[in-house]
């Protein structure tokens, strides 16, 4: 789909997957004007199959939008366009059990622009693969490592939206942490150096007896649809849930770490490494509250239990 600066989005049609045509001046790649979502598909066991609150990535990409200076499609738009894109590919959905459809919102400045200014001109697509555990140790848990020099948004900046240059801000000090062989990194805000901000790609809670606690969303981290889900479910479980500034040293006392989001799901943490020191959670096993929240969360996204919340959107 395209429109024009200031104007709507008129509906789009089904291409085979292939490189497009951009003007070496187009905003996105000069400034930066873009934007993606992310969702998971899942086949059920009856071939239906199933999309996860799509219309909460819609309502994100807008708010995005909004502070990218560009148009989005509206909500009924974004959903229709990932349902149309899911069922052309349905044979690229996995069997149940193996997995899921990713499925990609792109959102760009696709318009020639020389001075700096928002684009003349956007495009909007989607994209899909299938895809397995996004972390190489699958549901076994991960190891974090502290990153207490870079960071990935200030206050006042972009880091509340899913922007592309969100990313490129990460590549450096994640491909260091991995090089040493570490999962992934876990920011600190950037005022106080003392905050937990969230991983790379995912949120981070954060567990105590019966309380899970949360980086609370201001406008450096991005509010994902699986915090807001599993805070949900949490509570749903009887959970205390807090959403508040969370100090690194709670780390030390927790009893249980994991990260949430569409590509992770539930992702528990067996280490978390800061200043050198290395801090161990659940024996090299996935504790209990990781595990229960998982498998609530994923028993509905694929459709293995009533889904009460009314969270699931079903295709076929
Ligand atoms: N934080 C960042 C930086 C992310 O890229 C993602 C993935 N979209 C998340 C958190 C989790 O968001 P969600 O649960 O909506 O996938």
């Amino acid at each position: 789909m395209k429109c024009d600066q200031g104007g709507t989005f008129s509906n789009g049609e089904l291409q085979r997957f292939a490189n497009i045509e951009l003007s070496p001046s187009a905003g996105v790649l000069n400034y930066g004007q873009g934007l993606f979502e992310g969702l998971k598909a899942y086949m059920k066991e009856d071939g239906n199959i199933l999309l996860f609150r799509p219309e909460e990535n819609a309502t994100r990409m807008q708010t995005g939008a909004e502070r990218m200076c560009m148009p989005a499609p509206t909500v009924e738009q974004f959903v229709e366009a990932v349902k149309a894109t899911v069922l052309a590919n349905k044979r690229w959905v996995p069997p149940p059990g193996k997995g899921s459809l990713y499925i990609r919102p792109l959102l760009m400045g696709s318009g020639a622009v020389l001075g700096l200014a928002p684009a003349p001109e956007y495009t909007f697509l989607i994209y899909v693969s299938p895809v397995g555990n996004y972390f190489k140790e699958g549901l076994a848990p991960i190891n974090l490592i502290v990153e207490h020099e870079l960071h990935r948004a200030t206050p006042g900046g972009t880091g509340g939206v899913k922007t592309i240059g969100n990313y490129a801000a990460v590549l450096k000090a994640q491909s260091a942490a991995k090089a040493k062989g570490y999962s992934d990194v876990l920011y600190l805000d950037c005022v106080n150096k003392k905050y937990l901000e969230e991983v790379s790609s995912c949120n981070i809670f954060v567990v105590k007896g019966n309380t899970i606690s949360t980086p609370a969303i201001k406008g450096t981290i991005l509010p994902g649809i699986t915090r807001k889900s599993i805070i949900d479910v949490a509570r749903s479980q009887e959970f205390q849930v807090e959403e508040r500034l969370v100090a690194v040293d709670e780390l030390l006392d927790a009893d249980e770490v994991f990260c949430t989001g569409t590509a992770v799901v539930v992702s528990p943490v067996g280490s978390i490494t800061y200043k050198g020191e290395t801090k161990k959670y659940g024996g090299g096993g996935v504790g209990a509250v990781s595990q229960k929240l998982y498998t609530v969360l994923t028993s509905l996204q694929m459709g293995l239990t009533e889904d009460k919340m009314n969270w699931t959107l079903e295709l076929n």
